[in-house]
């Protein structure tokens, strides 16, 4: 049983694959070109965003949006203790400061509260991430960002193609990401991204930062990146785009039957009204967390903890990080565990998990 079966995956487009990745190996462009404006505007289309581009990974999407929203060294950024380490290592990269918030018990999500909390005179702007697929709580992070006058970006890195009310994940925040690592629900064959906006302003600084700063050949107007994305990399996005909606229905499906068989066991995940989540993990709660990981690991089935530590206490982060409590944060970081999911679990894989989950609550 595969956590995340990109073989699979790989097996069914194939030759799809093949024919686009040949095209761009005949033609010896493989920087730029007309299929990374068509990917562009497919990832726009399919998540109503105004703008997008690609760019070479979900931390330099990032990057981008911090430097395009003005970010200066001392600013301070309020990011959530509970996500992937980019999400603030990113704001640290370039001088500013994450400034750790808690997050939801039940969809794991930056809460307002804690934004509120942490919001000081040197806050310029919120990153919500969306965490194991469900969308942040946007309209209140919104609501927020301009109470307050700050700007808001969105870490979709796990949630491109998650459903908010009647928006979807990157077509709403000042400036949102994703990523295109192979293991996300839309992967790439290598690094990869995309960052997103409605604001043309936005969209044409981070067109000039992601290629150097340049706005004509060696031409530049400001001091940008290398953070483009290889040509070869946007024609398996294209490929990958076509299967995506079939793709997030298996996902769904199978989250659905975990749930109904998992429940009476463990905490479920918990995906609110008018939200869809595009199962990047299907993520348990549990008191007897590694026990369970130990007994389903030995008996073959995969299993991964995101994430073991809060932000807070990794010592990558200086103290001046944590101003207040993030008790969520370290609580879900002691009790979460995820199990395999992919579109192409079988019934079959995940009655074996059931299985053994059962079994293990017996003993
Ligand atoms: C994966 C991930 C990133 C970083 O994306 P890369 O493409 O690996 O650089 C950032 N934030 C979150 C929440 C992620 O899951």
């Amino acid at each position: 049983m595969q956590f995340c079966d990109l073989k699979k995956q790989y097996s069914l487009y194939k030759q799809e694959i093949r024919i686009e990745m040949d095209k761009v190996l005949d033609s010896a462009a493989f920087i730029g070109g007309p299929d990374i404006a068509e990917m562009e505007k497919e990832l726009a289309d399919f998540c109503g965003a105004t703008y997008a581009l690609g760019v070479s990974s979900g931390s330099d999407a990032i990057i981008l949006s911090l430097l395009a929203l003005g970010v200066k060294p001392g600013d301070e950024i309020i990011v959530p203790a509970f996500t992937f380490i980019a999400t603030a290592s990113m704001v640290s990269h370039i001088g500013a400061v994450p400034v750790f918030a808690d997050v939801d018990p039940i969809t794991f999500n930056i809460t307002p509260e804690s934004i509120e909390k942490n919001i000081t005179s040197k806050t310029k702007g919120i990153i919500a991430v969306s965490l194991f697929g469900q969308c942040a709580d946007f309209d209140a992070i919104d609501a927020k960002a301009r109470e307050h006058g700050i700007f808001w970006i969105e870490d979709g890195a796990q949630s491109f193609g998650a459903v908010y009310k009647n928006k979807k994940s990157c077509a709403v925040a000042d400036i949102s990401t994703t990523s295109f690592f192979p293991a996300k629900p839309l992967g790439a064959y290598g690094d990869g991204g995309a960052v997103f906006t409605q604001n043309e302003s936005h969209f044409h600084t981070l067109k000039l930062l992601r290629n150097h700063g340049q706005s004509k050949r060696y031409h530049h107007d400001m001091i940008g990146l290398n953070a483009r994305l290889d040509t070869l990399q946007a024609v398996v996005i294209r490929v990958k785009l076509r299967h995506f909606a079939d793709e997030l229905k298996a996902r769904e499906q199978a989250a659905n039957y975990y749930s109904k068989n998992l429940k009476e066991m463990v905490e479920t995940p918990v995906v609110l009204n008018g939200r869809q989540s595009v199962w990047a993990q299907y993520t348990i709660r549990l008191d007897r967390r590694d026990e369970l990981k130990d007994v389903l690991n030995a008996q073959g089935i995969p299993t991964a903890v995101h994430y073991p530590m809060p932000l807070h206490t990794q010592s990558a982060f200086s103290k001046e990080s944590l101003r207040h409590p993030v008790p969520v944060s370290e609580k879900l970081a002691a009790r979460v565990m995820s199990l395999p999911m992919h579109p192409f679990l079988t019934k079959k894989d995940q009655d074996i998990v059931i299985e053994a989950v059962k079994n293990f609550f017996k003993s």
